[in-house]
């Protein structure tokens, strides 16, 4: 027999009469003759009110007792789902996340899934009932209850659909599918018919709340593909499955985080062990960092910025606060007034002036850039917080995401088989199921680096770097761009094929003598090391794991950029193979 995970958000079970049609629909799925577990959110707005409640007795509760209280919320619904289900006349049975037997870690408010029983649920599918999951909560070893993090229903209904098989999950939310943006920021943005795991995870992390990033990470990992549609009528909505819905349009989606934070270091020695002093003191919070991007400035030392939600910012200053201390060395400074806009597409991978492109629809629209990262598959910009909008509409337009791109064939929406039992049971051999996974880490000694100091810190100027080196014929791998506000100058780095760089250093050369700016300089042969897997970002310890192994190989570090998918360091072209062998032997435990 099929079996279906049915995922309601908070919207669709918002009241009595919202929970009643969400049971309709999972009878009507009951009456197909399929098993049915359907995962559900508190109802409407109410996890929102229990953190207000818990605000209004401390600024700092404690996360135990935080997640105590959160969890009630799905505890109410689960109960009036499965009272709603046996007054219209059929069997239910509603679950907490310990009932059913959601093992998690320690980590309170973000923990994460270890193992899921399914013992207990397949009993009472096979007795008939429809079996109720709480979202979004699960214990820890003592029995404590532990939550996802928010919008985390997602990753239990993901979660349990790959342990239980599922030949489909569907997540049941108030928009018809996945748009190209949040439809509700801009009303042009076009439903995807069909969209890749790589591209949601990226989006999804980068501000497309539609999906909880990790219930992305699950999919991948165990191949469940899923169906997002709309709780409130029958339209297809959008399958997230491993292909993307094209590989000829560079671009298909745009995302906006616009609560984001910049923090930077200003002034720190330029030598191994740095990075890590810093971003173990914040990944030890559990904060996920974002747009790393470190500039060589002055004699020696490096001006260090990043970004975190803007919610993190203030344990973020006291983790970096801790780590000036440490090195003794080091101005703080930071923007909470910024926001990250992101284009994400397979299809970037392989074409040239993807970036440019963006950059270009910023300047047009008179945006300045304070910072940039990209990676193979994103590419990212800071801009203020006041130009965020603009800022979105902009590069939605420039990728005419509002057209539908040339597509390859798309598969049935619905029903379609996932991974097979043995692939999934073997993925979860001797692992917990949100374990960092890896497929590959890689050294590319193809490339070196030119970096440009002390540019004007205005609207067109990367789009201009970028057109001149594109003019020229060179190919722009990585670029990242930091900003620095005391200075009132951005510095750019970009790798390029070492058979290039001399000709990029010309251009540099131009570009600064044009802007009459710091000054340039190149590095003949960088290596680049990309470590790709699943749980990259999520599993905040990595790039912790990447730094310290680093720096025990006493390899210097010059550029970063983290995705969902890869995260990439260039180091020296000389420490290349060193910095390989140091990263295999730090992730032993992670590679397949
Ligand atoms: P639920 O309560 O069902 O989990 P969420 O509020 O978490 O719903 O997610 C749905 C919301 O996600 C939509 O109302 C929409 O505003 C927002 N959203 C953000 N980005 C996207 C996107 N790319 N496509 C669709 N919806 C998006
Ligand atoms: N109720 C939780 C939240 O609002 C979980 C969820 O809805 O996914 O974040
Ligand atoms: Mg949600």
């Amino acid at each position: 027999m099929s079996l279906i995970v049915q995922k309601f958000g908070g919207t669709s079970v918002a009241d009595c009469e919202k929970i009643l049609a969400a049971a309709r629909k999972a009878i009507r799925a009951h009456q197909d003759g399929h098993q049915v577990v359907m995962v559900v959110s508190a109802m409407g707005k109410q996890t929102d009110q229990l953190v207000q409640l818990a605000s209004e007795i401390t600024d700092r509760p404690e996360a135990r007792e935080m997640d105590m209280l959160l969890s009630t919320g799905e505890q109410v619904s689960v109960a009036l789902m499965a009272m709603a289900i046996h007054s219209l006349g059929y069997k239910a049975v509603s679950l907490t996340g310990a009932q059913i037997g959601i093992r998690t870690d320690t980590i309170h408010t973000k923990a994460r899934i270890k193992s899921i029983s399914t013992d207990r649920l397949h009993q009472l599918l096979d007795q008939g009932n429809i079996v109720i999951a709480a979202g979004f909560q699960g214990t820890d070893e003592h029995m404590n209850i532990t939550t996802l993090g928010r919008g985390g229903s997602d990753t239990t209904a993901v979660a349990l659909a790959a342990v239980l098989h599922a030949h489909a999950c569907e997540i049941h939310t108030d928009v018809d599918g996945v748009y190209t943006t949040d439809p509700r920021v801009l009303p042009e943005a076009r439903q995807l018919e069909r969209i890749s795991y790589d591209e949601m995870l990226e989006l999804a992390s980068l501000g497309a709340s539609v999906m909880h990033n990790r219930s992305i990470e699950f999919a991948k990992k165990f191949n469940v593909p899923i169906h997002v549609r709309s709780s409130f009528s029958d339209t297809p909505g959008s399958m997230i499955v491993a292909e993307p819905e094209s590989y000829a349009a560079p671009v298909c989606g745009a995302a906006l985080t616009k609560n984001e934070a910049r923090i930077s270091v200003l002034g720190v020695p330029d030598r191994p062990g740095i990075s890590l002093e810093i971003f173990s003191r914040v990944a030890n919070r559990n904060v996920t960092v974002d747009m790393i991007v470190q500039n060589v400035s002055e004699a020696g030392y490096a001006d260090i910025s990043f970004t975190v939600p803007n919610d993190e910012l203030k344990i973020t200053l006291e983790a970096v606060q801790q780590a000036i201390e440490a090195l003794g060395a080091g101005q703080l400074n930071w923007d909470d007034q910024v926001s990250k806009v992101s284009v994400v597409g397979l299809g970037m991978a392989n074409q040239t002036g993807v970036a440019e492109k963006m950059f270009a629809a910023l300047a047009d629209e008179k945006i300045n850039i304070q910072m940039i990262s990209t990676s193979e598959i994103k590419i990212s910009v800071l801009v203020e917080r006041a130009s965020a909008l603009p800022a979105l509409r902009a590069v939605h337009a420039a990728f005419e995401l509002t057209k539908q791109p040339e597509v390859s064939p798309i598969p049935a929406a619905g029903h379609r088989p996932t991974a097979d039992a043995a692939a999934v049971a073997s993925r979860l051999q001797d692992v917990d199921m949100e374990d960092l996974m890896l497929d590959d880490i890689s050294l590319d000694d193809t490339q070196g680096r030119v970096t440009i100091t002390g540019l004007p810190d205005e609207p067109g100027i990367a789009t201009h770097v970028f057109r001149e080196v594109a003019a020229s014929g060179i190919v722009v791998d990585m670029i990242v761009q930091s900003h620095d506000s005391h200075r009132d100058h951005a510095s750019l780095s970009f790798t390029v094929p070492r058979s290039q760089v001399p000709a990029a250093a010309v251009v540099a050369k131009r570009l600064a003598a044009e802007f009459s700016c710091g000054g340039t300089s190149s590095e003949a042969e960088v290596a680049k090391l990309s470590v790709c897997g699943v749980g990259l970002r999520s599993n905040t310890t990595v790039a912790i794991r990447m730094f310290q192994a680093l720096a025990e190989s006493e390899v210097n570090v010059d550029m970063v950029n983290t995705s969902e998918v890869q995260v990439n360091v260039v180091t020296d072209g000389k420490d290349g193979v060193t910095a390989l062998k140091s990263l295999k032997a730090a992730f032993a435990d992670a590679l397949r």
